[in-house]
């Protein structure tokens, strides 16, 4: 499976690689989002909604745990899950209903859900530098090593 760093000298790099996964994203995704609080993991999340056509601002859904975007061809959803007591409260919100065939899913604090929640295709984590940010990117499926070899070959 593939795995790369790449160094994220500051926001904007973070943002160009939410825009560059996303535009290489051509079926069911779901990432893992991984890193400290503040290490850019909503950064990321904004730079891939906006380059699905999102127009506008991104927060963390921290309250109410997922924040659906209703984008043209699919739905991205963005989850945070740091508020999660416990794993089995995504039975209860229908966890099923999200991570379909027809959605990406975008998961920051995916531990916290460990055990309940679908596995991903793509691991990211992000790390504090002394400057920027490093981005670790995994894949864990078939479909998650196609879509890093897309990445690469862009660019
Ligand atoms: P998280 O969701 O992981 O808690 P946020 O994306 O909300 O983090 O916040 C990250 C903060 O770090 C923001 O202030 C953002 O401007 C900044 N940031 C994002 N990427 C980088 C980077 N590569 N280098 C330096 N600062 C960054
Ligand atoms: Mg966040």
């Amino acid at each position: 499976m593939t795995q790369f760093d790449l160094a994220l000298p500051d926001e904007a790099a973070t943002l160009k690689l939410g825009a560059d996964l996303a535009n290489a994203c051509h079926g069911a995704t779901v990432i893992h989002l991984y890193g400290d609080l503040g290490a850019g993991k909503t950064t990321f999340s904004r730079g891939f909604l906006q380059a699905r056509g999102h127009k506008g601002n991104v927060k963390s859904p921290t309250y109410t745990l997922v924040e659906p975007y209703q984008l043209d061809p699919m739905a991205v959803y963005h989850f945070d899950l740091y508020r999660l007591a416990d794993p089995e409260e995504l039975e209860f919100m229908g966890i099923r209903d999200y991570f379909t065939e027809d959605a990406i899913c975008l998961v920051e604090w995916p531990q916290q859900g460990a055990g309940v929640l679908p596995e991903p295709d793509l691991e990211l984590t992000l790390t504090y530098q002394p400057q920027g940010r490093l981005a670790t990117i995994k894949a864990v499926s078939e479909a998650g090593n196609r879509l890093l070899q897309l990445l690469q070959e862009q660019g």
